[in-house]
């Protein structure tokens, strides 16, 4: 009898557990994709995200095309269209791997209630994470709130991370296909022409993911330092591949540990990168055991913090017009491409919520739409960091200043030339400060502050000490 396939967050074919045991077992498979917005609570994907699904749902179409299979498109309810299709198959059973938001949890309960009540059996595995987050707990046996020795304790079960598994050769097919929804049906392309630009960056699927990481294996020995660096390419830019699960977390741990081996890199440069691994497996614990982050900041007291919110603020900051060159470049980055260097997305929150002291969710609502990374559970954690208001978070106190990230770490310029055309010309001296700049020299370069490029919206020195009088204001009471 057939097996539904439900695909979620996996959307490969090498190391994908339940594919694997599935073509294993032999009988007829049936890969599913349901769009369902309704399941993702209030955070249904956004623009980029959407954009990336829809390139990425036409590559696995393509790739189990060639395992003689195909992808079966639905849209509605996750719960109803599984029964269906089950129905119309004939299919016993429904096999997928996990997922850890809140709303797609409960989803699963869902989907267990209904199949079971129809006699179809359902069964969901591990697949997304290095460590399921239950399995990660501190000696009180409680969750942990603090990163170090979070990771600490994964490292201690690092022996639990099996080998990869390959890709399956072909996979049995059902004697009729149950009917799918054309990939255009399910309009995840945006109306505006905002994405051009995605395409000449992103390669969706999972071939794009491997070339990344292959990529990454002659970057890694530097990633270190290279990877505060904002005009070079330093990152291995798998985070929206890892995101819809086009490539295991596994793979890419593996791949790492045979270039340690190899020599290709130090175990001391690696565990650098993957660190950073260790970070997105910690905001996914954190989402796990806190389902209420994603409403309100895990840090009780910020709870009661004096935010502020001013549209046209937001809007300078949204469209790269505050007047601060870094922040502007990162947010014009974000928006002509899907995706904001690391150092810049702490830059722009900082200045969000502490400079214009903004609620961290606003910025995490613009990113939640713009970022092809999109991802629930680094998204959160990450502003609420930058907020000062979550796990492990940076010090509200410590408020990053614009001009000095921008000197230290973009430190002739390029990336914001590259983002900000209208300094272009602008001398280095002051590319990260062009209101401190001699009218004279703005002149030569062709700027006319205030007109070319946008005055400071706020000044940086009187705005750490409002937020820093509020963060008094929120321990006086
Ligand atoms: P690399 O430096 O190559 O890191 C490798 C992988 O580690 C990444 O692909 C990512 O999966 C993970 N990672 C790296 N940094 C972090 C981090 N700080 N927290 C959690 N995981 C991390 N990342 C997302 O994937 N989705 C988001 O929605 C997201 N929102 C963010 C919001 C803010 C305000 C900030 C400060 C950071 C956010 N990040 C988010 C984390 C980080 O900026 C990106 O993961 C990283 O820039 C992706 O680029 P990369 O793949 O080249 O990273």
């Amino acid at each position: 009898t057939a097996v539904i396939l439900w695909l979620r967050h996996d959307l490969r074919l090498s190391d994908h557990a339940v594919l694997e045991s599935l073509a294993r077992r032999g009988g007829p498979v049936i890969p599913v994709f349901i769009l369902d917005e309704t399941a993702e609570g209030e955070w249904p994907p956004g623009g980029a995200s959407k954009w990336w699904l829809h390139h990425s749902l036409e590559k696995l179409d393509d790739d189990l095309k060639s395992l003689g299979s195909r992808l079966i498109l639905r849209n509605g309810r996750t719960e109803t269209e599984l029964s269906r299709l089950a129905d119309e198959t004939g299919a016993t059973a429904v096999h997928c791997h996990r997922r850890y938001e809140p709303a797609a949890r409960k989803i699963e309960r869902d989907v267990a209630t209904r199949l079971t009540k129809d006699g179809v059996e359902f069964e969901s595995f591990p697949g997304h994470l290095l460590f399921e987050p239950d399995d990660i707990r501190t000696q009180q046996d409680r969750p942990y709130q603090v990163f170090t020795p979070y990771w600490k304790a994964c490292q201690k079960r690092a022996s639990t991370i099996d080998a990869p598994l390959g890709k399956p050769r072909s996979l049995n097919v059902p004697s009729k296909w149950p009917r799918s929804e054309a990939l255009s049906d399910l309009q995840l392309l945006p109306t505006i022409p905002w994405d051009r630009e995605f395409g000449d960056v992103w390669t969706p699927g999972e071939a794009g993911a491997h070339a990344r990481l292959s990529a990454l294996r002659k970057s890694i020995a530097d990633y270190p330092t290279e990877r505060n660096r904002p005009d070079h390419e330093g990152s291995s830019r798998l985070s929206p591949h890892l995101h819809f699960g086009e490539i295991n977390p596994r793979q890419v741990w593996k791949a790492v540990h045979k270039w340690i081996d190899d020599g290709v890199v130090t175990a001391a440069a690696a565990s650098v990168f993957l660190a950073e691994l260790g970070w997105r497996e910690f905001t996914h614990h954190v989402l796990h055991h806190f389902p209420f982050t994603p409403k309100t900041a895990l840090r009780e007291e910020f709870r009661r913090f004096p935010w502020k919110h001013s549209q046209s603020y937001e809007r300078a900051w949204q469209r790269g017009l505050t007047g601060y060159p870094i922040v502007d470049a990162g947010m014009r980055q974000l928006w002509r491409t899907g995706w904001m260097h690391n150092r810049v997305r702490m830059i722009v929150g900082s200045f969000l919520t502490k400079d214009l002291r903004h609620n961290w969710l606003d910025g995490a609502r613009w990113f939640w739409d713009t970022l092809v990374d999109a991802d629930l559970a680094q998204n959160t954690f990450n502003w609420q960091w930058v907020g000062g208001c979550g796990a492990d978070a940076a010090p509200y106190f410590r408020v990053f200043n614009p001009t000095l990230q921008g000197k230290k770490f973009d430190p002739e310029g390029a990336y914001v030339r590259k983002w900000v055309p209208e300094l272009v010309n602008c001398p280095t001296k002051w590319i990260h400060e062009p209101w401190a700049a001699p009218t004279a020299d703005l002149a030569q370069a062709g700027i006319t502050a205030g007109k070319d490029y946008p005055e400071p919206i706020v000044d940086h020195a009187e705005a750490r000490d409002d937020a820093l009088e509020a963060l008094k204001s929120l321990k006086n009471r």
